[in-house]
């Protein structure tokens, strides 16, 4: 019986699309208990981050693994969805962190349907480990042969494309258009630098610590020198200093959350006053405000399709190209997915998140048509 309790437990995630592989790493000597889900590799070898944290189960790794599958077929990468996580602090002394990567990597090392990618609490330097460990990684430093994608600022470059496809649909222009982001990391920071760039003007920002509203205006460059400088965008000076979710509130045309998962759901969608919203984070915005967004008629691209470019780019190092190469392919790509998307969700009357769905979909079920195994997919016990 315990077998079987165990048997269904390890199955409990599956449905036709994987994981084809659940790997629980345990090596005491230097105290690494990790695990990684392969999902579905029909398209090729998973790439998906490594994540460093105390506190995840193999559910949600196996829902983030899933999460890569998509975006990953979406984006129409020869790469499927897969998560790894290492239980553990990740500001743990450098010396164990490098030994439980080393560890965990090397024990992967004849895994060969993973790639290793940064995540929570992992770097390129922890990357660069990897590389020295057994070569398959992406995310590398700069002079290991790396495209630094969050100092170019890779995820902001596509969600500024993915804004100007999605206006094609709106009844406003960039120019002069207000924007309001959320969170002012590597994606935030760059996607306010591209947008304003092409004449958008950035009214509200908000960072762990609070917002700051103008609508006249904020200087992008002076927000950014002062997060280097280890402030808040909440101290810029020409300004007013809201509270960290009062950016919520900031009438704007243009709403991009850049921070968290679940930040807009049922109880706060209301206060959104924007006409358009583009997912900058992953999950930042629940099924349920999504409906009523589109039913609003607030157009929202979901994460999956805007907020590619980060993998897009990764993708692109894994096969040895450069930067312009990697910033000309998720231009090409996630332009050509939002428009899809939202041609699709206009015709059929149904959510983008829905349409990209079925994008992902059938771009991942025509490859695993052509798997050894597809023809046992109409198997019982697969839907
Ligand atoms: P980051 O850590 O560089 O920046 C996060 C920013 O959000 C920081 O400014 C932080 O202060 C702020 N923040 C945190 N909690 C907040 C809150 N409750 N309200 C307002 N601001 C808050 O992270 P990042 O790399 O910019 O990633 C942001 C999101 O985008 C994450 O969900 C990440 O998973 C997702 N994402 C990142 C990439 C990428 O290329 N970095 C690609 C795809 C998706």
């Amino acid at each position: 019986m315990r077998g079987n309790s165990l048997m269904e437990d390890v199955f409990r995630f599956a449905d036709e699309l994987g994981p084809t592989k659940i790997i629980h790493v345990y090596e005491p000597s230097v105290g690494l208990k990790a695990v990684l889900v392969v999902d579905n590799v029909a398209r090729g070898p998973a790439i998906g981050g490594l994540r460093m944290a105390p506190d995840v189960s193999t559910g949600e790794c196996f829902r983030l693994a899933r999460a890569m599958t998509l975006k990953n077929a979406a984006a129409d990468l020869p790469h499927g969805g897969g998560k790894s996580v290492i239980y553990g602090d990740p500001k743990m002394p450098k010396k164990e962190k490098e030994t439980q990567i080393r560890a965990f990597a090397s024990a992967l090392r004849e895994n060969q349907e993973y790639i290793f990618a940064p995540d929570m609490g992992t770097d390129e330097e922890c990357m660069a480990w990897v590389k020295d460990e057994i070569g398959r990684v992406v995310g590398l430093p700069s002079d290991f042969g790396g495209i630094p994608l969050d100092e170019i600022g890779a995820t902001g470059w596509g969600l500024s494309h993915v804004t100007e496809v999605a206006l094609e649909y709106c009844d406003f222009d960039l120019e002069g258009a207000r924007v309001v982001v959320q969170g002012f990391g590597a994606v935030g920071k760059h996607v306010a630098r591209f947008l304003t760039g092409k004449g958008a003007m950035l009214v509200g920002v908000a960072d762990s610590r609070g917002s700051i509203y103008n609508p006249q205006g904020l200087d992008v460059v002076a927000l950014i020198e002062l997060k280097k400088a280890g402030k808040s965008v909440a101290d810029y000076p020409d300004g007013k200093k809201l509270d960290r979710d009062a950016v919520i509130d900031i009438e704007c045309e243009i709403w991009i959350p850049a921070a968290r998962p679940d930040v807009i759901d049922e109880n706060n969608v209301h206060r959104l006053k924007a006409k358009l919203v583009i997912e900058g984070a992953n999950i930042p915005i629940t099924y349920g405000a999504e409906k009523y967004l589109h039913e609003k008629g607030v157009i929202c691209v979901p994460d999956f399709i805007a907020n590619a470019g980060g993998v897009i780019c990764a993708a692109m190092e894994y096969q040895g190209a450069g930067q312009s190469a990697a910033f000309q392919a998720i231009e090409e790509k996630v332009c050509r997915n939002t428009r899809l998307v939202l041609e699709d969700a206009a015709t059929k009357g149904i959510l983008p998140r829905e349409a990209a769905v079925d994008l992902a979909l059938q771009r991942l079920k025509k490859c695993m048509g052509y798997r050894r195994w597809s023809l046992f997919s109409s198997a019982p016990g697969f839907v």
